[in-house]
């Protein structure tokens, strides 16, 4: 049986590739649990958030975090949400100071263990990571409140080898839109049909995070592989789209008796 009792799955309107209604779905099914579709977390927030969200700006990335003093224009740019496909204006922010902004602005009575919020949003997250003494783009930040970046899912698993290295051999327009034609199926684009496919591995993450305190699976074959590669994401989620044992197991015991039912 599950400890959540209703996932609140928040919309990312700029990026109907999600295709929410069908996550909702495809949540239920595995899971018999009651979901509920939001509009856009950051849509109705007062101004004063929007400033707290654009002091999580990084322009460093081998800095650890620095709150940023943001201008009124940056400001600006939170209310608008745009459409982030822009590499030139990519904007990039600290993901797990975000996750604590979001988690203020939830509803008390809707912060228990039983209520898992997700959020999904075009704002590319990214942590920095002590080992390498630098920021990463992530695709998901788990916990609850769950994070999922639809920029993080295109910037953060890399892109075939060989993309690169074309790339760097030559950077004409043409060439390069050339390059991303031969390897499309190789990785996900920004509105990128096959998104929601995707998404839907970094659900199964979130709700095996605060189900077990465990997302990722040793497996390059499970559905819950941690794919640093966009190769292994479209693989798991895409073509092989099953689980190891062990988490059809857990998948199993996990959906039985739930509350909905
Ligand atoms: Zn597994």
């Amino acid at each position: 049986m599950l400890k959540i009792n209703k996932i609140f799955l928040y919309d990312e309107p700029t990026v109907p590739e999600i295709k929410i209604e069908k996550l909702k779905k495809f949540i239920i099914d595995t899971f018999s649990v009651k979901v509920e579709i939001r509009r856009n977390f950051f849509e109705s927030l007062d101004t004063n958030i929007f400033e707290e969200i654009a002091r999580t700006r990084i322009f460093d990335l081998k800095k650890p975090f620095q709150k940023h003093i943001p201008t009124s224009k940056e400001v600006d740019f939170e209310k608008e949400n745009r459409n982030n496909t822009q590499q030139e204006e990519m904007v990039l922010y600290d993901g797990f100071k975000i996750q604590e902004i979001i988690s203020k602005e939830i509803s008390k009575n809707e912060r228990g263990i039983d209520s898992l919020h997700i959020i999904f949003t075009n704002k590319l997250t990214c942590t920095f990571d002590n080992n390498d003494s630098r920021y990463h783009a992530r695709a998901i930040i788990n916990s609850n409140p769950t994070i999922i970046s639809t920029s993080g899912i295109v910037e953060a698993p890399a892109k075939p080898k060989g993309y690169y290295i074309e790339l760097m051999t030559d950077f004409s327009k043409d060439r390069i839109n050339e390059i991303k034609e031969k390897y499309k199926e190789e990785f996900i684009e920004y509105h990128d049909s096959k998104t929601s496919q995707v998404v839907e591995g970094y659900l199964l993450q979130s709700i095996m995070y605060n189900e077990t305190g465990d997302a990722f699976c040793e497996d390059k074959k499970c559905r819950l592989f941690n794919a640093h590669w966009q190769k292994d994401l479209i693989y798991t989620q895409l073509k092989e789209r099953k689980f190891c044992q062990k988490h059809l197991d857990v998948i199993e015991k996990l959906s039985v008796n739930s509350k909905l039912s």
